[in-house]
């Protein structure tokens, strides 16, 4: 064999055993095939490992939307969904938590604790499904330079998604405390100093006090107009009249770097 033709050959095998790897490795990029993996597609582009109970996943699928679509109006492409009834199904994609997570505009994955309390499963669902609408507007950059700050999307995940496990109300301090966080990559450091409940919740509640101001068509319009690149704050505080600009700033540290001064 010449070192051209094994050149070609080994270059060859790389090629057909990089998707072979990839799926041999839990982790999310199995949702590509779900059907590999023990799952059944009960409508188009919904996956579930507990086909059996395709009637109630799909009313709670319907609900959610329901909610979604009362904030956004008509919802663009379904993603496509990965129920996991079962743990075994949640490790299959790549979970650890039992937790729901959205991949970019393209797919969600419902854990099992959805599947054991509907109301919470519905809320699980608005809640990823919020996620995607809001992120279908992004460009890339938005991975490093989110238009919105994490707050906000997380915020209007859980408001739209009407979660009932969130504390009602919310003092001003944990408000402002929580408008530090600015990207996807900070969240966690916010809910690891005081804990999701209060972190969803603080985020939530600015929210609901933008929308009390803004009603629906005022908080997409802050959406459209800040995806097309105008800055956050700023339209903010021009579509709320000025109001947002006069609530309090937070001045403790925030928690990340809070934690790596203590290293
Ligand atoms: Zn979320």
């Amino acid at each position: 064999m010449t070192l051209r033709r094994m050149f070609l050959l080994i270059a060859g095998l790389v090629v057909l055993s990089a998707p072979i790897a990839a799926a041999a490795v839990p982790g999310p990029q199995r949702i590509v095939a779900p059907g590999l993996f023990g799952l059944t597609e009960i409508a188009d582009g919904v996956w579930t490992d507990d086909p059996g109970r395709a009637e109630t996943q799909m009313r709670m699928l319907a609900s959610a939307n329901v909610r979604v679509r009362a904030f956004f109006g008509e919802l663009g492409p379904s993603p496509r969904m990965i129920l996991c009834v079962t743990m075994m199904c949640e490790k299959t994609f790549g979970g650890t938590g039992n937790v729901a997570v959205a991949y970019g505009w393209q797919a969600l994955r419902i854990p099992p604790k959805a599947f054991r309390e509907p109301d919470l499963g519905v809320v699980l669902m608005a809640h990823e499904r919020t996620h995607v609408e809001l992120h279908r507007g992004w460009s890339l950059s938005a991975l490093w330079s989110p238009p919105q700050p994490n707050w906000f999307d997380e915020g209007l995940a859980s408001f739209v998604s009407r979660d009932h496990r969130l504390p009602k109300a919310c003092a001003e301090e944990a408000k402002a405390w929580i408008r530090g966080s600015r990207t996807f990559w900070d969240w966690g450091d916010f809910v690891g100093e005081r804990g999701w409940r209060d972190a969803y919740g603080a985020a939530a509640a600015n929210v609901a006090d933008l929308h009390a101001r803004l009603g629906d068509a005022g908080l997409r319009d802050l959406i459209a107009r800040t995806n097309a690149g105008e800055e956050f704050k700023a339209a903010m505080a021009d579509l709320s009249g000025g109001w947002s600009a006069s609530q309090p700033e937070w001045t403790g540290s925030p928690p990340g770097a809070t934690r790596h001064n203590r290293r």
